[in-house]
Order: structure tokens, then C-alpha cells, then sequence
């Protein structure tokens, strides 16, 4: 059996360009981080450090190498803990992206 520890936090109005149009807009990027579950992790930290990271792209446009989802997924991972074994992003429309270690 697995256990996991879940955090959450929201990306605010990162915005990209539409890879078929090219027209620049904005999400509110729903991101959730899963940590493998240890007695040094503790969730109310993991959730701060996910939340400080996140915060970073609020409201700014996403670099070109992170405009997709997939993406941004994977950056996310590689600046968590090495703790963190996935890391799921959602927004509007229900339409989803995940990378797991
Ligand atoms: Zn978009």
C-alpha cells in the first residue's frame, strides 16, 4: 500500500498564448502536489512551500517553455521536495494535465 500527503494551492491568472490561435490569455491554474507520506513531512509546510512556489507565476505570462499545462506540471514537480510524486493541474472546462515520478 501507498500513502500519500496532498497539498493544494492556485496559480492566479498566469496567462499564455493559445497554441492554435496565438491569442494571450489567462487561467487560474489549479495545482495539487502528492508527497510521499514521512514523519518529516508535514502537510501545513509542504502546502506553504507549494503556495510560495506558486505564487511566482501569479499574474504573470507563463515562459513559452511552460505554456502548457504538461508543462508547468512537470516544472512544479522539479522544484518540490523530492518528496513529491505527482502533481496535477486543472482549470476551467475541466481539462487536466498530471506527471508522476
Ligand atoms: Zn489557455
Amino acid at each position: 500500500m501507498k500513502v500519500l500527503t496532498g497539498v493544494g494551492a492556485v496559480i492566479e491568472g498566469a496567462t499564455h498564448a493559445d497554441r492554435l490561435t496565438g491569442v494571450v490569455h489567462g487561467h487560474d491554474w489549479v495545482v495539487t502536489a502528492w508527497h510521499e507520506c514521512k514523519d518529516e513531512n508535514d502537510a501545513v509546510v509542504l502546502r506553504s512551500n507549494l503556495e510560495l512556489l506558486c505564487k511566482g507565476f501569479d499574474h504573470k505570462p507563463l515562459p513559452p517553455e511552460l505554456t502548457r499545462a504538461e508543462d508547468l506540471a512537470v516544472a512544479i514537480m522539479r522544484l518540490s521536495p523530492p518528496s513529491c510524486v505527482e502533481v496535477e493541474i486543472s482549470r476551467a472546462g475541466r481539462l487536466y494535465a498530471r506527471v508522476t515520478a
